[in-house]
């Protein structure tokens, strides 16, 4: 989902860029507690909605918020090229 954070299933390893530490607070909860929950429910299905919305209340603003910043740390690094 994310930039910054990478899932190795087969190890059960989660891997945290550094950078998620430049998002507001609010960010890099919903950005950890996705990754988490995937080890519960690999994909965005039902399941994986209900804890979301469990564990983060109204989840989808954050999602559209880590959606919108990572759009633009994209733009950015495409125009770094
Ligand atoms: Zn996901």
């Amino acid at each position: 989902m994310t930039q910054w954070l990478r899932s190795t299933l087969l190890t059960g390893r989660l891997t945290f860029d550094s950078s998620l530490l430049t998002l507001r607070k609010e960010l890099q909860d919903c950005a950890i507690v996705h990754e988490l929950l995937h080890a519960h429910a690999p994909n965005h299905g039902k399941l994986w909605e209900s804890l979301m919305r469990a564990h983060l209340g109204e989840y989808e603003r954050l999602e559209a918020g880590l959606r919108r910043v990572a759009s633009r740390a994209r733009l950015a690094s495409a125009k770094a090229r």
